[in-house]
């Protein structure tokens, strides 16, 4: 129920403070599912990349992860329309949804894959925060508004990664990032970033997040240090 998934999503922030960095290479490929059901038993936390076709998201998850050819696998035929589980060590996963805009699929398929979205995105009990990849040079389209909606309504921290920041002039950059930065700004629990897998930029700003959200109690030792993480 909402609630209660409310409820677990603010227990899970709690857990967070005083965390560095995960150790994001340490990542291996689990499952592909069609729906939620078919999603691996809720882990102790994971977080979803989404985005349009092209937006950047495979570079981005290989770019963070440091793995070369990993989201390769989100899309290879037959794969492309599964949300794809990636785990990293101590039970978290990198969820990788499908890309959206895919301009051979009929309809019918956009209508019960943005359903089977919706589905994993409000009712997943593991699912501690949203990435969202939306191309500097045409942020925020409807898609990535819809996304924005539900990770509103349904308690969901968000982050924007503006990709392909490479593109754009520093200046026209910082420009686009206060613009999308002004939008969202009413909105609770949404975050943005510039991102170029090409030039990495804002990689580590990106890691930050993910281990905010991901990173919990258990690693840190007795003596405050903490296990598993990267300094
Ligand atoms: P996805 O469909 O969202 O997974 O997007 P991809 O990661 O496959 O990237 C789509 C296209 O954008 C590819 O041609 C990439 O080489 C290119 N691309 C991805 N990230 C960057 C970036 O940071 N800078 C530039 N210039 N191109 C990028």
């Amino acid at each position: 129920m909402d609630h209660s998934i409310s409820e677990l999503r603010a227990r899970s922030k709690d857990f967070t403070k005083g965390i560095r960095k995960m150790n994001f290479n340490q990542v291996e490929f689990v499952t592909s599912a069609a729906n939620l059901k078919a999603c691996p038993d809720d882990s102790l936390a994971e977080v979803a990349f989404a985005g349009r076709s092209n937006a950047g998201k495979s570079s981005a998850i290989n770019t963070i992860t440091g793995h070369n050819r990993l989201a390769r696998i989100s899309k290879t035929p037959g794969r492309t329309q599964l949300i794809n589980f990636f785990a990293l060590s101590e039970g978290r996963h990198l969820v990788d949804l499908p890309g959206y805009g895919f301009a051979k699929v009929p309809l019918k398929v956009k209508d019960k894959w943005q359903r089977e979205l919706e589905q994993y995105l409000r009712q997943r009990e593991a699912l501690v925060g949203l990435i969202l990849l939306s191309d500097i040079r045409h942020p925020l389209k409807e898609f990535d508004r819809m996304m924005i909606d539900w990770a509103v309504q349904s308690d969901l921290p968000l982050h924007i990664l503006l990709t392909k920041s490479d593109k754009l002039k520093r200046g026209a950059a910082q420009n686009t990032l206060l613009a999308v930065q002004k939008e969202v700004a009413a909105l609770d629990n949404v975050t943005l970033q510039l991102f170029s897998s090409l030039k990495n930029v804002g990689v580590d700003e990106a890691r930050t997040k993910l281990s905010d959200w991901l990173a919990s109690p258990d690693m840190i030792d007795e003596a405050g240090d903490t296990n598993n993480l990267t300094t």
